[in-house]
């Protein structure tokens, strides 16, 4: 495909006007001012639109699609004991399929090409992605409240059947490992799973510092150990990590994070849904931590728009440093693409560039609320609206357009996702 007279965010997030993009298979082969000598097919007139990379999604549980709005107006924890988990008990195989879809329609609809996903039935999770032809990182939730050992657990057999049936195949599935959290394991598991990863390879997806709950009963129990440290002395940072929240993160944590090369996956819509608090992102930032944007689930956000993520991240960090420099928008669009895309392990893809993934978006600046555009990027993260993507194409394909998706029954996805949360709620009785 030849996206023709289109405004480009180039690779070094500067804008290429009424330049050129040319897709073969699965790859860009070409980015210019110039319309190139070569036929690249079918063209696409980008007149009033910009053209970025496709969107990354670095943390969700896409399932919880099925939760949205579910059980609301409770304290966290009577939310969670007594709404969220008992709903996830009844949870099948083919629920999870049909809320997974869901969900990346509604991501695919707003320009996210890849995602970090941590849940169960990974396999029904696969299969949405497949079909959908997106990319994702998977890793079956790793939760033990008891003192059994990662080795001998279901989490641990699951996760090896992930490994066998797609790492290192189709780069459109990788498999990380995964501790859900420190206060839902223990230090063998933690210790075990570590070490698993790096014998595998894998990044370790986790949750860290989500709430000052969580990070100051650690602190309690462990010696004055905070969460990352805790982490740190058990070797989860030996290999690569993603973090998501890191909301009550200390300075040392920070250092420790910089140091070790960890990804954070900051999730500012759940964070302020779930009264967690805000994440000193512009701190971690200025230390050298790669900082990305993440969504969370459906029910403690409650969209998967990353569109609202970079606004409130930029409002946020500007708000509660007093800074409205902080945060500025090319650095903004960096975090939800190219940084994410590191995040999750992946170089070959988040910049328009020759030779890497055709994962791209388009977003339409023919709108009242885009209109006039000084600044395209400033538009990009503080006036655009999910609604406003109007094509998103993922490994060379394109996968939506216009309000159409090409490789989903939407309307059918629709009415199978309603129908396994209302045959959720009925098996709850
Ligand atoms: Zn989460």
């Amino acid at each position: 495909m030849l996206f023709e007279r289109i405004s480009i965010l180039d690779e070094h997030f500067s804008l290429i006007r009424e330049g050129y993009v040319g897709t073969r298979g699965d790859r860009i082969a070409y980015v210019g001012a110039e319309r190139p000598k070569e036929d690249f097919g079918e063209t696409y007139d980008g007149c009033g639109k910009v053209l970025l990379p496709g969107l990354v999604n670095t943390h969700c549980h896409v399932p919880m699609t099925l939760l949205r709005g579910y059980g609301e107006g409770l304290p966290l924890d009577r939310w969670l004991n007594e709404r969220v988990f008992p709903m996830e008990d009844m949870l099948t195989g083919e629920f999870v399929y049909w809320g997974s879809l869901l969900g990346i329609a509604e991501m695919m609809a707003s320009g996210v090409t890849s995602f970090s996903d941590m849940y169960f039935f990974c396999d029904d999770i696969i299969r949405a992605v497949r079909e959908a032809g997106v990319s994702a990182n998977i890793s079956k939730g790793v939760t033990v409240f008891d003192s059994s050992s990662f080795y001998g657990s279901d989490d641990y057999g699951k996760t090896c059947a992930l490994l066998e049936t797609y790492a290192g195949k189709e780069d459109d599935i990788r498999i990380d490992a995964c501790i859900h959290a420190e206060y839902t394991s223990n230090e063998q598991i933690v210790r075990e799973v570590a070490t698993f990863a790096q014998e595998k390879g894998l990044p370790i997806h986790l949750h860290l510092s989500e709430t000052q709950k969580e990070h100051e009963e650690c602190k309690q129990r462990h010696g004055g150990m905070t969460p990352a440290a805790y982490m740190d002395s058990l070797g989860v940072f030996d290999g690569p990590v993603l973090a998501a929240h890191c909301v009550w993160v200390e300075d040392a944590d920070i250092e420790l994070l910089a140091a070790k090369g960890a990804s954070v996956a900051h999730c500012p819509a759940s964070n302020l849904k779930l009264g967690s608090g805000v994440a000193p992102v512009a701190k971690m930032l200025d230390r050298g931590v790669r900082v990305t944007i993440g969504t969370d689930g459906a029910s403690s956000n409650n969209n998967l728009n990353m569109f609202e993520e970079l606004t409130l991240a930029a409002l946020l960090a500007r708000g509660t440093g007093y800074d409205p420099t902080l945060l500025p928008p090319s650095q903004l669009l960096r975090m939800a693409t190219v940084e994410g895309a590191l995040a999750q392990g992946r170089k070959n893809t988040g910049l328009i560039r020759e030779g890497y993934l055709a994962d791209l978006c388009v977003v339409d600046l023919r709108k009242p609320h885009l209109r006039p555009v000084h600044d395209v990027l400033a538009n990009l993260t503080s006036s655009a609206q999910a609604s406003d993507v109007c094509l998103t194409m993922a490994r060379g394909k394109v996968v939506y357009q216009d309000g159409v998706f090409r490789t989903i029954d939407v309307e059918r996805t629709m009415a199978m996702a309603e129908n396994a949360s209302e045959e959720m709620k009925r098996r709850l009785v």
